[in-house]
Order: C-alpha cells, then sequence, then structure tokens
C-alpha cells in the first residue's frame, strides 16, 4: 500500500464485485484513480463510491466488454474523466459448465468473445493513450484453467490459454511503448463465480454439493482457497516499481496448486 500511483488512472473492467472489486480498491489505495466497468451498472457505481470513500476520485460506466461499441466507451470514460491513462485491468470474465458434447457453438462464441478476444481488442483500444503514459500497464486475468485440462469447461479453459498467448504477443509488440503486459492464473478464489460452479456445476459434474471445493482444497497445498484480496495483492504489486522489470508473465496465484 502506498501512493506510488497517485496520479495514474487505472480502468478494472467486471470490476462491480469479486476479484475485479479487490482489484480496483487495492489499486485505488495505492493512489490510483479508477474506472470501474461492469455490466453491472449498480454493482459498478457501489465499488467507484467505495473508491472514492478512500478519497480517491472513482468513474463507473456499465459496459459490455464483449461488443466493440463498449469497448470504445470504456477507453473513452477514463479519457474523459481523468484526461489520461495509466492501467488496464482485463478482468471481465465468465465460465459455463458443461461437458464438451453439450457445449453449444453459441457458449463456445459467447465464453471466448468476453474472456479472450474482448481482451485482446481491449489493449488494442488502450495502447495510444498508456503508450502517451510513458508507463502503461496492463494486468490480464486468466486462470490455472489455462494450464490444467478442463474436462467441464474447455472452452474456457482455451479462452484463457488465449490470454496468456495474448499476453506474451503484446508485451513484446508493446514494449517499444513502454507497456508491460503480464497477467495472472488464479487457482480457485472465493467469488460469485466459484460460488455458481460448485451450484451450477456440481451436479453436471456427478458430484455431490461442495464436493469439487473439497476436491480443490485437498490439492491446494497451502490449504485454503484464495480470497479476492489474494489476486488483487498481486495486481498492486505489477503495477508498482517493484515489477518494472517484469513482462510476458504468466503468474500463478494457486496457494502452489500450480507450479508450472
Ligand atoms: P465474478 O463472476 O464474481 O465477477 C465477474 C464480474 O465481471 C461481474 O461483476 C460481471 O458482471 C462482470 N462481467 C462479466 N461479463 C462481462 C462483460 N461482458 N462486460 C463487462 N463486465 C462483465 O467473477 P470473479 O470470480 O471475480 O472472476 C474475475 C476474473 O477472474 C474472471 O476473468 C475469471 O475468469 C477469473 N478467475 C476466477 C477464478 C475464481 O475461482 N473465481 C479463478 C481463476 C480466474
Amino acid at each position: 500500500m502506498g501512493t506510488h500511483l497517485a496520479g495514474k488512472v487505472a480502468i478494472v473492467t467486471g470490476g462491480g464485485r469479486g476479484i475485479g472489486r479487490a482489484i480496483a480498491i487495492r489499486l485505488a489505495a495505492d493512489g490510483a484513480d479508477v474506472v470501474v466497468a461492469d455490466l453491472n451498472a449498480a454493482t459498478a457505481a457501489g465499488v467507484a463510491r467505495e473508491i472514492a470513500a478512500l478519497e480517491r476520485r472513482a468513474a463507473d460506466v456499465d459496459v459490455d466488454v464483449a461488443s466493440a461499441e463498449g469497448r470504445r466507451r470504456l477507453v473513452a470514460a477514463a479519457i474523459n474523466a481523468f484526461g489520461r491513462l495509466d492501467i488496464l485491468v482485463n478482468n471481465a470474465g465468465i465460465i459455463r459448465v458443461n461437458r464438451p458434447q453439450d457445449v453449444t457453438e453459441e457458449e463456445w462464441d459467447q465464453v471466448m468473445n468476453v474472456n479472450c478476444k474482448a481482451v485482446f481488442f481491449t489493449c488494442v483500444a488502450a495502447r495510444p493513450h498508456l503508450a502517451a503514459s510513458g508507463r502503461g500497464r496492463i494486468i490480464n486475468v486468466a486462470s490455472i484453467a489455462a494450464k490444467l485440462a478442463t474436462p467441464f469447461w474447455a472452452p474456457y479453459g482455451v479462452s484463457k490459454a488465449g490470454v496468456i498467448s495474448l499476453t506474451r504477443s503484446l508485451a513484446v509488440a508493446f514494449a517499444p511503448d513502454r507497456i508491460h503486459v503480464n497477467c495472472l492464473c488464479p487457482g480457485p478464489v472465493e467469488t460469485a463465480m466459484w460460488a455458481q460452479i460448485n451450484e451450477e456445476g456440481a451436479p453436471r459434474m456427478g458430484l455431490p454439493r461442495g464436493e469439487f471445493t473439497r476436491m480443490r482444497l485437498q490439492s491446494t497445498p497451502l490449504g485454503r482457497l484464495a480470497q479476492p484480496e489474494d489476486v488483487a495483492g498481486v495486481a498492486g504489486f505489477l503495477c508498482s516499481p517493484d515489477a518494472d522489470y517484469m513482462t510476458g508473465q504468466a503468474i500463478n496465484v494457486s496457494g502452489g496448486m500450480m507450479v508450472h
């Protein structure tokens, strides 16, 4: 915590709850002004109010990052509200739990559009402003699902593997602009998404309620699921001067469940 992000402006997508909310609040605590972007206008506005209570400037914008128009409005919101953009956190994401033989093409497209295509094109849309910053930072939220066999959410795993790949490509492409691009690979984090996996997904996986969480806990050496703040801490580090020589990395935040 500190004031090293004073004068900097961050966008956090999916900032209305869960991991995005925690990252938005963490960046504000480190001094940044924050644009909280979410499909859900009410939760985005609520988090913006939490940030204002920290005596930082905050703006909220309801956007669907899966639409080109939404992405344009997103970047414009930061420039209109604060006149600059220094940090972009692509956190918005969705999961659908289904066996491969039950996945529809519509579901595939939806997951890929939100989790992967939107991340790429939001990075591209933000690039000129991040370059103007002289110290641009992009953090994409992937998942350890990118590195695991994911029989019950194959499209999600593919989308997150795509996020790792695009992070590496953009890290090289944007390095001359002094924009660093890294991604986070969380393991299970106790959010609404995790609850959804357990509630909707467990029956489709043929597991009793709560069993999937128990299995994941068993394979987590640190012995607990993550809280959103565990992920936000690493995002804060990546935006700090301590991470100034890091780009193109996919960092596990998984309590030791994933070690490569
Ligand atoms: P969550 O479902 O609790 O919150 C996601 C937020 O993103 C919601 O506020 C939602 O409204 C918003 N959102 C969804 N689609 C959007 C869109 N098209 N445009 C704008 N906003 C949109 O999820 P979470 O657990 O906080 O997950 C955040 C990110 O972390 C996601 O990318 C997720 O895939 C990733 N992740 C989560 C876990 C986990 O266990 N919870 C693990 C690894 C990675």
